[in-house]
């Protein structure tokens, strides 16, 4: 019989693969370190960080050569933390202090790690695993450790995952992610994702009954973890992996399709991403460009404001893979709750309703303009967008669209390439949004509406609370109400609205929505097949007639139950 761990599951599928235990103790190996003087210990922590970054370098052209990108996108992260001179400057301080090269990049990077920890917003928090893992690698360097060998597929397991665990993998030999930690914005969870790895979170100290080697099956629907399973444990797992496979092959035939009704009604399924290496995973599940480009990701992980120059490679490097297809960048959705090193901002109450996102661009234009060049300029290499986040009236909009064009002068009288014709818009994710959209339609070239903030806005849940999750809905018939007339309004103005909230990965909402007259949804890419398969087999009236009960209903619960009985079952 196995030992049966239970957590959250968070990816769906069936991983059956060997464990591989991530994170490892340094402490012995710090123990038996003979430093040197304090010079040459400083010498030898300058030499590791070169060295450390050139063999990242390697991995960064080896990554991309055989096509793997957001394995290369996140050692390009890391190379930038282990090349930032502020990281340099501070191991130095500590080794004034521990006098040991190891012991002292092990402290600088911990000392970073925790200003981004100290985040009340869960996606930074967990830019400190990055830090960390970037500190254990040039320590390991220094303490001569080297990486053990991999055979066969595993399945990775840590208390917490370090992002080059799952990096330094070829993605066809990761089967499934168990994490310890509850963390569903982890880089681990986050790069699973992209992937579509079965992944399970939550399990805590069930970490501990695991080995490395151990054989281990793990379902990321139910979050059950079998480990060393006996052999008719393994076989009743058979059916569910047949099942899943032929999905798999039957997601694959649908890439190319269109998302069409059967009467010919068509929306475009495009993704969310965080950085441009995530548009090569969006690809290989059909996304037709890129409906939210989260650009605050860009200036993560950095210990200053990235300048215009960084930032225009890495919008051109997400507008060209797009191929043409739209890419729509979303201005920098920061402060309050996710506040950056770099960027002072006072400690508010509720940071949720405070300083954040538009409000900052519009008070600090020594960050927006650069940012608005930088993505007025990659619009050469393709079709860019900019989309405000967080607006909650005209006068914004229009100050905002100011900035565009001052920035576009500012181009010309510095010679630039920019793009003339790109789009700007507006999230709709504010409920004076949502009420305004009539008058905001007039003016913007298109919305997309931002549920994950709409929701929590319109019901008054915050977002994150599991305590009042079960109020936290999207088929609220307030909420459907303010969606329906933002696409409406949309529409009547000739605009498109599109929706990049968590909303638009539900195939039930996806049916409602096409029926209101959205045009594109945009989504976690993994989630592009289900939805398209969907809304392949339906008819436009029959959406309408559902619609239409639907709009009828109070009850929020209820709508939601209504529609699933409606799903096919596949
Ligand atoms: C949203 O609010 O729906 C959205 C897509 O933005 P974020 O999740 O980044 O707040
Ligand atoms: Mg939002």
């Amino acid at each position: 019989m196995a030992d049966k761990i239970k957590g959250k599951g968070v990816i769906a599928g069936i991983a059956v693969g060997s464990i591989l235990l991530a994170g490892q103790n340094l402490d012995g190996y710090l123990v038996n370190y003979k430093p040197g003087k304090l010079d040459t210990e400083k010498k030898k922590a300058a030499d590791a960080l070169v060295k450390v970054a050139d063999a990242l370098r390697k991995s960064i052209d080896d990554f991309n050569e055989k096509g793997l990108k957001e394995q290369a996108g996140i050692l390009e992260a890391h190379r930038m933390m282990v090349e930032d001179p502020a990281m340099s400057g501070l191991i130095e301080e500590k080794i004034d202090a521990s006098k040991s090269a190891p012991k002292a990049v092990l402290d600088a990077y911990e000392t970073q790690a925790q200003v981004f920890e100290a985040m009340e917003d869960e996606y930074f928090r967990g830019r400190a695993v990055d830090m960390r893992d970037v500190g254990k690698r040039i320590a390991k360097y220094l303490l001569g450790i080297k990486e053990p060998e991999i055979a066969g597929k595993v399945i990775v397991a840590g208390k917490e995952i370090e992002p080059s665990v799952i990096a330094g993998l070829p993605t066809d030999k990761i089967a499934g992610v168990i994490l310890g930690a509850g963390s569903t914005t982890a880089h681990a969870v986050i790069i699973a994702k992209t992937r579509a790895i079965p992944t399970v979170v939550g399990v805590g100290s069930g970490i501990d009954q695991m080995a490395d080697g151990d054989p281990a099956i793990l379902d990321g629907e139910t979050g059950e973890i079998l480990i060393r399973p006996s052999e008719a444990e393994r076989k009743s797992y058979d059916k569910k992996i047949k099942k899943q496979e032929e999905l798999k092959a039957h997601y694959a035939e649908l890439k190319t399709l269109p998302a069409k009704t059967t009467d010919g009604v068509e929306v475009d399924l495009v993704a969310n991403i965080g950085s441009p290496a995530d548009v090569d995973a969006a690809n290989d599940f059909g996304a037709q460009g890129v409906g939210l480009f989260r650009s605050e990701f860009v200036f993560m992980g950095k210990t200053d404001v990235p300048k215009e120059e960084d930032q225009f490679k890495e919008y051109k490097a997400a507008v060209e893979k797009c191929n043409g297809n739209l890419c729509v960048i979303r201005t920098m959705d920061i402060g309050g709750d996710k506040p950056l090193p770099y960027i002072q901002v006072d400690e508010e109450e509720n940071p949720f309703l405070g300083y954040r996102a538009i409000r900052i661009s519009l008070k600090r234009k020594d960050l927006f303009l650069p940012q608005l060049k930088a993505i007025l300029r990659a619009g050469v290499y393709g079709k860019a967008a900019i989309m405000f986040p967080m607006v909650i009236n005209v006068q914004e909009f229009l100050a905002a669209k100011e900035m565009v064009e001052e920035a576009k002068m500012e181009l010309v009288h510095e010679g630039k390439d920019y793009a003339d014709n790109v789009q700007v818009g507006i999230m709709v994710e504010t409920p004076a949004a949502a009420v305004m959209a009539p008058i905001l339609a007039k003016y913007v070239d298109f919305f997309s509406i931002g549920t994950n903030d709409l929701v929590q806005y319109t019901l008054a849940v915050d977002r994150g609370n599991a305590q009042i999750s079960y109020l936290y809905n999207h088929f609220n018939p307030a909420v459907l109400r303010l969606i329906k007339r933002t696409i409406e309004s949309a529409n009547k103005e000739g605009k498109w609205a599109g929706m990049c909230g968590e909303m638009a990965s539900d195939p039930n909402a996806a049916v409602l929505l096409m029926a209101m007259g959205i045009k594109e949804l945009s989504m976690s890419a993994p989630s592009i097949p289900r939805v398209k398969e969907r809304i392949r087999n339906i008819t436009s009236a029959k959406a309408k007639e559902i619609l239409d009960t639907v709009m009828e209903m109070e009850d929020g619960d209820k709508i939601k139950e209504y529609l699933s009985t409606l799903t096919p079952k596949n």
